[in-house]
């Protein structure tokens, strides 16, 4: 936990968000500017600033991720019209919280290439 981390402070339940799912690894979040009409954010509850500071120990939560992400695809009924996840590193890639998240975006069609 950090404690000047935004979502360090919304997964320890300090700051509301309206949570879409959680279990003991992760948080999936609603986004607060949503960009698409289902725009969550999954969140694992350990402080990794980064993708970047990603390890081997790590392998196994962000498959976990990816996995939730493709159980709440199908529950909301756009897995198979199609989605996106997305992990935005650093400042180039419009990262604006440094915590490791991956956006799931669904339920519009998405162009390519990003902006
Ligand atoms: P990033 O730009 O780092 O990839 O994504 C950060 C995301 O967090 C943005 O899409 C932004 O809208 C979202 N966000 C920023 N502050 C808050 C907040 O206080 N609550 C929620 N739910 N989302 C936030
Ligand atoms: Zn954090």
């Amino acid at each position: 936990m950090s404690t000047d981390c935004l979502f360090c402070k919304i997964a320890a339940g300090d700051i509301p968000a309206t949570i879409h799912y959680e279990d003991e690894r992760l948080i999936v979040l609603e986004d607060i500017n949503p960009q698409a009409p289902v725009h969550l954010l999954l969140v694992p509850r350990e402080h990794i600033p980064t993708t970047l500071d990603l390890t081997s120990e790590d392998n196994d939560l962000v498959g976990h991720i990816f996995q939730v992400a493709g159980k709440i695809a199908r529950e909301l009924g756009f897995a198979d019209s199609g989605f996106r996840i997305v992990n935005n590193c650093n400042e180039a890639g419009g990262q604006t919280v440094w915590h490791l998240h991956f956006h799931l975006l669904g339920q519009r069609q998405l162009a390519w290439p990003p902006g």
